[in-house]
């Protein structure tokens, strides 16, 4: 059985609290809110924080409003509660949908938006028990030097897997973060970086309080999601597109790829094909043809890394086809 190694929990009940707590203990101290990641992660060593900073019981990172500009979600709302939530399900039901594809209800009762927009970044070589990372010497993600995906690439390959990151960023989803210094707002997209350890732009200071979806305004989005077992399964290929028609023919699209690199990738060609067509057969098509380009998974998940690019035009252009009644599927 793997342990938990032993640490110190707070259990704050303010941001200001929670930011008083983390500029104390520093570096050594993790943030949990559903532990659904963090936790398996350290009793595989992979993540070994000191001091852990619970946010359950801060009640401002629990509120989820539906207004007038649009979703705000704080970043402790359990995934389920987003996905039973009537607004949602209306306004939003290709993200509701997203959230139903993670894992299983138990672990969407546990788990946050926030905890799955910051999701570690997974891999084979790594996603496995010390004695196991011990047997191959470990790996440049932890504890080692090598990247066993490619010995000669000087940085980590691991792949960002989060359910909810390509069709947020699709919807064009903003992230508030806070830090002593106060809050500031980026969109999602810029949340991530294309590097398996350092896989978030953010500071240590700094804490993920609410994720902010406009209102449709007329965009209609869907989500594909590629794994292996129906029942629970990371995806090892994910599609997140919107698209916003006026008079018939795409005035803007937003195509981005998940778990195919260590951050989530525009398929801006993609994109750019769609504008000013119907979208019909021919347009999916092309556009679907032009998503494969910069899909470039590697040797590290579920499936030959071939078969995933190959089935990257399969999935974008299922993911459109959904979009493309005569008012497509709403967001
Ligand atoms: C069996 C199993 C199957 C799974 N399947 C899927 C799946 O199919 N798809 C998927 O996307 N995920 C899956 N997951 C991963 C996980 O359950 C979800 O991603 C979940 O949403 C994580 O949320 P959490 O609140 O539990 O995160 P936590 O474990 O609490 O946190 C995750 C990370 O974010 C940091 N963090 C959390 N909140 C904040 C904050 N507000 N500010 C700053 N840092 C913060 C933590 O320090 C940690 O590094 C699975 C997990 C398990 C165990
Ligand atoms: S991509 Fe390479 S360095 Fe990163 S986790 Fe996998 S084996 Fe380790």
């Amino acid at each position: 059985m793997m342990r938990l190694p032993k640490f110190r929990y707070f259990a704050p009940r303010s941001v200001k609290e929670a930011l008083r707590i983390k500029a104390g203990e520093g570096s050594g101290a993790a943030f949990v809110a559903g532990g659904t990641d963090l936790y398996p992660n350290m009793k595989r060593r992979q993540q070994t924080p000191k001091v852990v900073i619970g946010l359950s019981r801060v009640a401002a990172l629990g509120r989820l409003r539906a207004g007038e500009s649009g979703l705000a979600i704080g970043a402790a709302v359990p995934l389920s509660a987003i996905e039973q939530h009537r607004r949602v399900r209306r306004a939003y039901p290709g993200l509701a949908h997203a959230i139903r594809e993670i894992s299983t209800p138990p672990l969407r009762n546990m788990g946050t938006l926030g905890g799955n927009v910051l999701l570690d970044t997974r891999c084979n070589y790594y996603d496995q028990n010390y004695e196991w990372r011990q047997a191959i010497d470990f790996c440049m993600k932890k504890d080692g030097t090598i990247c066993w995906v490619a010995p000669a690439s000087s940085k980590c390959l691991a792949v960002q897997s989060a359910d909810s990151v390509p069709i947020l960023i699709a919807l064009g989803a903003r992230v508030a973060l806070v830090s002593p210094e106060g809050e500031r707002e980026i969109a999602l997209e810029e949340l991530y970086r294309n590097d398996g350890i350092h896989y978030l732009t953010t500071r240590p200071d700094e804490l993920l309080t609410e994720i902010r979806v406009p209102k449709p305004d007329g965009w209609t989005a869907s989500y594909k999601k590629l794994r292996r077992r129906g029942a629970f399964d990371f995806p090892v290929l994910a599609v997140g597109a919107a698209v916003l028609r006026e008079g018939g023919r795409v005035a803007e699209a937003r195509i981005v790829l998940g778990a195919v690199s260590s951050a989530p990738v525009r398929a801006s060609a993609a994109e750019a094909v769609l504008v000013g067509r119907p979208l019909d057969a021919a347009a999916i098509g092309e556009a679907a043809e032009a998503a494969a380009g910069p899909s470039r998974p590697m040797d590290n998940t579920d499936f030959s890394f071939l078969w995933r690019k190959e089935m990257t035009k399969k999935w974008v252009a299922a993911a459109l086809s959904e979009l493309s009644g005569p008012s497509g599927s709403a967001p």
